[in-house]
């Protein structure tokens, strides 16, 4: 199987031989230099968006805004841009226009850090315009330009840094630091979906540690209020196998006014998060039961059993949620033996709060062992404590 750099260069040379410029850059070939894995190859051009959609067979116009298209060769799929230039930013966030331009050097100069700032050729030789090379090489995560400017043009880069620290272990230059220490307030003005996306790319690099430890020694964490405490606790303590649902759950069950609400996580995410902030409050200091296992379900008590051990390390019950799961006479209310049909069928009670009110009662002596799942034991209980029969 060939690799993405193979593919990767027959997309350059395909650019090249129809006249145009072509480069690997940003994030590939930083990684490539450090001999890290990298998920994606980015490619910078001088061909219009639509000039690449001609020249490949199958394309997708994936951000024709700002000039990408997402080329789909063999088994790998590329995102082409054609070099362009930022209009001026709006809302410290977007740049309003973007404008095509025709060389490398005007592409380059937009990008956030002087390592994500070097291209490479199709033969392996190294753009660096911005002495990205000699940064890579001390370990430093420097603003291209003057950091002040480009922390205000777009804050969300302020993050970028820490996104760095946690890939790459590096140290942050220190103008760089001093302008983030100073701008860190515009966070505010960022979306929070954004500030999202980018947590969950650092959480997920080796050093997101170093990553928490920086954040809060800059204070950058102040504009971060829901996460501040649960980011504060992280930097000191290890949490293996951190998934974002552990990441969001911990810091917002730390920050006590946290609003889950305000976040813009799917109404399926939020309840799921509030679930696993209540069983951490409830089981912080006390065991799991059946019926908190059987209402919340296995994945969000190990999950939330999973931030109790963190928060208390002599505090893990996870063998102990597993085989109660086991144990469960039912796991899910169409488990029962006799359901609300049944009700409807022999009887004249046609209200379906009332209908659920019983179900939630034979479902609650079920799990706590008062009464069998079987049919003629549900119906013979329902009957008698209900209907008078
Ligand atoms: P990762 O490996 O974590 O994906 P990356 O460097 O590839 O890191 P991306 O967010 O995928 O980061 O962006 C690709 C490239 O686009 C960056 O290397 C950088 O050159 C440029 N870039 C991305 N976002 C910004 C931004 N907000 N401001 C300036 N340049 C940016
Ligand atoms: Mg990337």
């Amino acid at each position: 199987m060939k690799t993405q750099l193979e593919i990767g260069k027959k997309v350059l040379k395909v650019l090249i031989d129809h006249g145009h410029l072509a480069y690997f850059v940003g994030g590939f070939v930083r990684d490539f230099l450090l001999d890290t894995e990298s998920s994606d190859i980015d490619i910078t051009t001088s061909a219009l968006p639509e000039e690449t959609m001609n020249l490949f067979e199958i394309t997708r116009p994936t951000g024709l805004k700002y000039g990408t298209i997402t080329v789909f060769l063999e088994e790998y799929s590329f995102e082409v841009t054609t070099f362009r230039n930022d209009g001026f930013y709006l809302n410290n966030r977007h740049p309003d226009s973007v404008q095509f331009s025709t060389n490398l050097h005007d592409d380059l100069s937009r990008r956030d850090f002087t390592i994500n700032a070097l291209a490479m050729d199709i033969d392996g030789h190294i753009v660096d315009d911005f002495n990205g090379l000699s940064d890579l090489k001390k370990g430093i995560i420097k603003a291209i330009g003057n950091p002040n400017e480009r922390f205000t043009e777009d804050a969300l880069r302020i993050l970028r840094t820490f996104r760095f620290v946690s890939k790459c272990n590096f140290n942050i230059d220190e103008l760089t630091i001093d302008s983030v220490m100073t701008h860190h307030p515009l966070l505010h003005k960022i979306s929070n979906e954004r500030i999202i996306q980018e947590f969950s790319k650092l959480i997920h690099y080796p050093y997101y540690q170093k990553a928490f430890q920086m954040l809060v020694k800059t204070h950058v964490i102040d504009s971060i209020p829901d996460l501040s405490e649960g980011i504060t606790f992280l930097s000191t303590h290890a949490f293996e196998n951190m998934s974002d649902l552990h990441f969001y759950s911990l810091c917002f069950y730390m920050h006590i006014d946290c609003n889950v609400d305000n976040w813009k996580f799917s109404n399926k995410q939020k309840l799921t998060m509030q679930n696993i902030i209540n069983l951490i409050e409830v089981t912080k200091d006390d065991s799991f039961n059946e019926l908190l296992i059987y209402s919340y379900g296995l994945e969000t008590c190990l999950v939330a059993n999973d931030i109790n051990k963190v928060l208390n390390p002599s505090n893990d019950q996870s063998k102990y949620i597993k085989s109660v799961f086991e144990g469960l006479p039912i796991h899910k209310t169409c488990d029962l033996k006799f359901k609300g049909q049944d009700i409807l069928e022999l009887t004249e009670l046609k209200n379906a709060f009332k209908i659920g009110e019983i179900i939630d009662d034979l479902v609650y002596k079920i799990i706590t062992n008062d009464l069998k799942n079987d049919y003629d034991i549900l119906k013979q209980y329902t009957m008698k404590t209900y209907f008078n029969r």
